[in-house]
């Protein structure tokens, strides 16, 4: 079977993550789609992000309800910061790697991810599924510093180690956890943002934890 694994830092998940995943999950075949929150994002500098715990539970309660949706605290579970290639080999360690891992990732992400820790690893324990929002422009290209590991095939690029980088296109849902962070903390309407089962607990949580949700870089 084939497994696809959503990482990010969750602060808070919305509907521009679920929709992604779904239309990611649907083009790929992708029994499930681990969503698996970050204990400390490497990438963003020092900012307050609500406690791991409290994005794992929205998270959790956002995607209940969908069977081919689940979440992993493996990243939560790990000391230090969280590394997708710690993750992703953890999870081919485990049961999931038994089947197919894809790992699913914004275009714009792959464009920077020769920029990410061990990211040459990455492309040999899992597919990768490029996300890009329409118009996207141009074809796949290998990461940077890479080229020499990949072929093109009709459908994307082949890794040496045989696993496959896909461009998935989905659509544009200009949603991001900085504008549900900003609109909370404005007491501004979050409605159709997030799901309806997290919207009145993201409310209730930014009352009397303004400071979570405080962080204005994306
Ligand atoms: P922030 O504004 O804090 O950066 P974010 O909305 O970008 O939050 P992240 O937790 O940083 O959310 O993102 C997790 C993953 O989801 C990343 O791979 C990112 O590219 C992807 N993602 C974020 N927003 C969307 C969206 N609207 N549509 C599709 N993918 C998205
Ligand atoms: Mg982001």
């Amino acid at each position: 079977v084939r497994v696809g694994v959503f990482g990010g830092t969750f602060n808070p998940v919305h509907l521009g993550h679920l929709r992604a995943a779904e239309e990611v999950r649907e083009a790929l075949s992708l029994e499930r789609v681990l969503f698996v929150p970050a204990r400390v994002p490497p990438h963003k500098g020092g900012e307050p992000v609500a406690p791991a715990d409290v994005r794992l539970e929205l998270v959790t309660r956002a995607v209940g309800g969908n069977p081919g949706f689940g979440v992993s605290d493996l990243e939560l579970r790990r000391e230090g910061p969280s590394y997708s290639v710690d993750t992703l080999t953890e999870l081919q360690e485990g049961a999931a790697g038994e089947g197919e891992l894809w790992f699913l990732m914004g275009a714009d992400a792959y464009r920077e991810v020769h920029t990410w820790h061990r990211y040459a690893e990455l492309f040999r324990l899992a597919n990768v599924a490029v996300m890009r929002r329409p118009p996207g422009a141009g074809p796949l290209v290998a990461p940077r510093g890479l080229a020499g590991d990949f072929a093109a095939t009709g459908e994307g690029l082949r890794h040496r180690s045989g696993r496959h980088v896909r461009l998935v296109d989905i659509t544009l849902l200009d949603i991001s956890s900085t504008q549900v962070r900003r609109a909370l903390a404005r007491g501004c309407s979050i409605r159709y943002l997030v799901p309806e089962a997290i919207r009145p607990t993201l409310e209730a949580l930014v009352r009397d934890n303004a400071h979570w949700f405080a962080g204005s870089r994306g």
